[in-house]
């Protein structure tokens, strides 16, 4: 069984370092502080390395303690979350590939399963749930600081509970949470709700832009290099722009793509009912869910468009 495995290497391990995806989220931040609340808790030595991440999660237990790189050369154990792919773990694979063992723990099915063990469950709606069930196996006892990382992860991988994701389980667990005194409300209004100014004005302009493509079918806005450093946007700003096309009466696929410091544009694919966007992202080196999905593309921004958009074409009814 992977999580006797698992289990045993965390035992044996004298530093462990957890890494997540680039560009992290809920699920990922969450992810990340949870588990090192409980290795923490059971006398563990662990570094979170996160380069980059949005002050959105400062409320979160340990965040001060997230380092932004490491003096460590080598870890006996090295724990990345909520990632698919080695090549998204925020520019730290050598952290990775240089651990004495490799755990992977994700709920992507676009998982490459790159660590030597791997415990990946495409029909958890995030990373923080299957975590959950590894604490249980584990014995570590979910307290409320723990409990706010997980719900954190849980609520915004699911949307505030509104995926199709979402499985029995995941209310039964949220309802342990909320026994153990996790403010969930207070959570969700963080996450889910209250965007800075600055968010609120880089919607207006991707909003001000957007199109509707093949009979309203798909959403696409996008928003430039300039805006986000003229705005001086941070890590994470831009979330929930993608949304809005996704949310619009007729639409099936909403992209938005956004333009990289170092060029080219980083697209992010919703769907609503039956285009898996996933399958469309990884014929451009990308991934992620059915329903939501990303790749980076290295064009200007028409061809980018063009592209990205005579593709998704080919899977709307
Ligand atoms: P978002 O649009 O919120 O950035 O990403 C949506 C989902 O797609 C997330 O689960 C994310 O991990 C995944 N994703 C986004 N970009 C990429 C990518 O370039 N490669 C892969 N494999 N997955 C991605
Ligand atoms: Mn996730």
């Amino acid at each position: 069984m992977i999580l006797d495995n698992i289990t045993e290497e965390i035992n044996k391990a004298n530093n462990i370092v957890i890494l997540t995806h680039e560009t992290p989220d809920g699920d990922a931040i969450g992810s990340s502080l949870a588990l090192y609340g409980a290795l923490k808790a059971t006398g563990k030595k662990a570094d979170v390395i996160i380069p980059e991440y949005p002050q959105v999660f400062s409320f979160l237990p340990w965040y001060e303690e997230i380092k932004k790189e490491s003096k460590e050369e080598k870890y006996d154990l090295a724990i990345s979350l909520d990632c698919s792919d080695i090549k998204r773990l925020n520019g730290f694979a050598e952290y990775f590939e240089n651990a004495k063992t490799k755990i992977v723990i994700d709920h992507h099915g676009s998982n490459t399963m790159f660590g030597d063990y791997n415990y990946v469950n495409p029909n958890s709606p995030a990373t923080c749930e299957i975590l959950i069930s590894v604490f249980e196996y584990m014995g570590i006892e979910v307290n409320k600081g723990i409990g706010t990382c997980l719900a954190t992860g849980i609520i915004t991988d699911t949307g505030g509970f509104r995926h199709s994701t979402v499985k029995p389980e995941t209310f039964e667990f949220t309802a342990e949470l909320l026994n153990k005194g996790v403010n969930i409300s207070s959570i969700y209004r963080r996450v889910l709700q209250i965007i800075s100014m600055k968010q609120f004005e880089i919607r207006r302009i991707a909003l001000n832009r957007m199109e509707f493509l093949e009979d309203g079918k798909i959403a696409f806005t996008y928003i430039t290099k300039q805006e986000q450093e003229e705005m001086n946007l941070q890590t994470g700003d831009h979330e929930g722009i993608v949304e809005f096309g996704r949310d619009v009466e007729g639409v099936e696929v909403s992209i938005f793509l956004r333009e990289l410091p170092e060029g080219g544009y980083k697209a992010s694919f919703r769907s609503n009912e039956y285009v898996n966007v996933s399958d469309v992202c990884l014929m451009f080196g990308g991934g992620g869910h059915p329903k939501a999905a990303g790749c980076t593309i290295l064009l200007p921004l028409e061809q980018a468009k063009e592209k990205l958009i005579s593709q998704t074409k080919m899977y709307l009814k």
